[in-house]
């Protein structure tokens, strides 16, 4: 191909850029979704763990609907875009290899942003172009009838998007009546990623989630019934030494009333900048060692009598070492463990694990140093 029509190519995408939030679940990355930011950071920004701290803490927004329609207007052009380049290439491997090689990402921020925006349209498309991530912490804050506007936009756009997935706080899905959230499901919203982190309310209120065990419960089986699947993320560790029991029975507990589509575990990793970063430090708040955790994990699921699949599907679970090799106990599937017919491997999967010397395993306090937790 002509260098002039390279050339052509890559000015008419340096300008086509949308907004990426920070954070999107692991799952959704294996997915290749198209980010699309509905609104911005987090309305609560209180949990002790947390504390909006994957914003910046910055002040939640909700984005407005014509900004939102002009980005997925964008997206389609960058789409267009890399139709046209595939078609002078002849594969989208080239694209790739095109893309790589003209957009330097590490210019500016601006650089950044652009590249950032057409890897992901490209990766979307690689993948088919089937699912959907709304960004930030909590879309469904925005008022049904700009939500249900915003997704028959994009659905009329990509006709190709099957699955359209967001993170969700319970307390909102809580003020939805059955009806909204059934429009939403009709329209194309289909999968929410809900934080329980624990089923038991005196923990809850230590690290001040905002709800209670039943109102979560509610919600969740208000988004069942309106034709949702859902993810339950539970954080192992949250209660500490001093609240394991409790955590893991009256987690299972919650997690049996809720019976979600998705378990999904993500251990408790104290997080600089958190309150409950600062009470580990100055000795408020023990956390478990590696047996412990298992325990703790195994308690939870021998009491779960749930119809979901249960993931580990981050890498701060239980892991261990062997040689310089690091193995994790749990499969790392976004799909997990069928429940409840691969209960019974989990549960082999960790009796091995608590014979495994505590030495060689990955402890919590090892993971709080990396730079990305
Ligand atoms: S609601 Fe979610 S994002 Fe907001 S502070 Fe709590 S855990 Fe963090």
């Amino acid at each position: 191909m002509a260098a002039m029509q390279l050339d052509f190519y890559v000015d008419k995408m340096k300008d086509l850029h949308f907004e990426i939030g920070p954070i999107r679940p692991p799952n959704e990355g294996g997915a290749n979704s198209l980010l699309l930011r509905i609104t911005r950071n987090c309305p609560w920004s209180r949990c002790a763990f947390c504390y909006g701290t994957p914003y910046g803490r910055q002040p939640f927004q909700i984005r407005r609907v014509d900004e939102i329609k002009r980005e997925i207007d964008t997206i389609k052009l960058i789409v267009n875009v890399i139709d046209d380049i595939n078609r002078a290439l002849g594969g989208i491997d080239w694209v790739q290899s095109f893309i790589e090689a003209h957009f330097p990402f590490g210019e500016n921020g601006h650089a950044l942003q652009n590249f950032q925006c057409i890897i992901n349209v490209l990766e979307w498309i690689r993948s088919g172009a089937r699912t959907v991530f709304l960004q930030d912490a909590d879309s469904l804050l925005m008022k049904t009838p700009q939500l249900l506007e915003i997704l028959a936009y994009l659905k009329a756009n990509f006709p190709s998007i099957e699955r359209i997935t967001s993170y969700a706080r319970a307390k909102t899905l809580a003020i939805k009546t059955e009806e909204e959230l059934a429009q939403l499901r009709k329209v194309g919203l289909s999968r929410l990623h809900i934080g329980l982190e624990t089923g038991d309310d005196e923990i809850l209120k230590l690290i001040n989630k905002g709800i209670t065990s039943s109102e979560h419960i509610e919600a969740a089986k208000k988004a069942l019934r309106a034709g949702f699947e859902i993810s339950e993320y539970v954080m192992p560790g949250i209660g500490g030494r001093s609240r394991w029991m409790r955590h893991a029975l009256n987690t299972a507990n919650a997690l049996n009333e809720i019976n979600p589509t998705f378990v999904r575990f993500r251990r408790f990793v104290p997080r600089p900048g958190t309150p409950l970063f600062n009470d580990w430090k100055e000795g408020r708040f023990q956390l478990l060692k590696p047996h412990e955790l298992l325990l703790e994990i195994k308690t939870l699921i021998e009491h779960l009598q749930v119809n979901s699949r249960i993931c580990f599907d981050h890498f701060i679970n239980p892991a261990y070492r062997i040689g310089r090799k690091i193995v994790h106990l749990f499969s790392q599937d976004y799909s997990g463990y069928k429940f409840p017919e691969e209960k019974e491997k989990v549960l082999e999967l960790i009796d091995y694990g608590l014979n495994i010397d505590e030495i060689l395993w990955i402890t919590t306090e090892e993971l709080t140093k990396l730079p990305y937790i």
